[in-house]
């Protein structure tokens, strides 16, 4: 399996079937394949079939699916795109470094990078799923791009990091002994501390202001591996005991 095989781009929410041809389109030029289209508007459409030209292999083998989640799962970095700047800064990347780091890691896992709605792009909840943010640098009067175009730069990037690769040009990659933690278990990491933090009375989730919005970007900011992120879950369940017989205990003397 080459490393064009484990990229997933991935579209959210798209409302016209033509940037979804456009972006398979797109891929394809690039030679990659994986698009995800997570709940599209208006999909299959023959707008998107014209739009792929010749790509319509990759729309036909296009993954639908409901949840973001779903589209990430199993991947060890996601990278959300963005048009312009968000509240909470988070770890940035641009396009060329984006490609570079797609590249390297998908020698390892898969990997995918997400584009968001052609009105209003992604959500701050999902854009704190990803491990980096990535900004193509427009022109600040007018920074949004087309979906489609979108699509075509990042992929791009990717190309010419392959290439850099080949000719043996590219930065080399930092070795880790354990492969990072994988989209769906921090999800559930993320659940889990929630939980806990409620539990010993130190979160209010009815007042829950950038507490948990911080410490996911203190966590990606670190990238947890397979095993911190195991160890970290059972610090969690340690804790969410102790504070279950500390609570036995008071209410015993109550
Ligand atoms: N009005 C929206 C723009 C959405 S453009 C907003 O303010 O967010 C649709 C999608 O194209 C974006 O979600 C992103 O995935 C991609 N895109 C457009 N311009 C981009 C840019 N300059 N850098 C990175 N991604 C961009």
């Amino acid at each position: 399996m080459s490393n064009f095989d484990k990229v997933r781009i991935v579209l959210v929410n798209t409302s016209h079937p033509g940037n979804i041809g456009g972006a398979a389109r797109a891929l394809k030029n690039m030679g990659l394949s994986r698009l995800y289209l997570v709940a599209p508007k208006e999909y299959p459409a023959d707008r998107a079939v014209w739009r792929a030209a010749s790509a319509l292999d990759v729309l036909d083998n296009a993954v639908v699916v409901e949840s973001l989640d779903e589209a990430i799962a199993g991947c060890g970095l996601v990278v959300g795109t963005s048009a312009r700047e968000r509240r909470i800064p988070w770890p940035l990347v641009n396009p060329r470094e984006c490609g570079t780091r797609v590249w390297q890691e998908a020698a390892e896992h898969d990997v995918a990078i997400i584009f968001g709605r052609e009105d209003r792009g992604l959500t701050n909840e999902e854009l704190h799923k990803c491990t980096y943010h990535v900004h193509i640098p427009s022109n600040p009067d007018y920074s949004s791009l087309n979906l489609a175009a979108a699509v075509q730069v990042l992929c791009y990037e990717v190309r010419m990091a392959s290439l850099a690769d080949a000719e043996g040009v590219l930065p080399s990659f930092d070795e880790w002994d354990q492969p990072p933690a994988k989209a769906q278990d921090l999800e559930m990491y993320y659940k889990h501390l929630e939980q806990a933090l409620v539990d010993i009375g130190f979160h209010d989730r009815d007042n829950p202001r950038q507490t948990m919005t911080r410490l996911r970007r203190l966590y990606g900011r670190i990238r947890l591996d397979e095993m911190e992120l195991s160890i970290l879950r059972g610090v969690l369940t340690a804790i969410q005991n102790a504070a279950y017989r500390m609570k036995k205990v008071i209410e015993s003397k109550e």
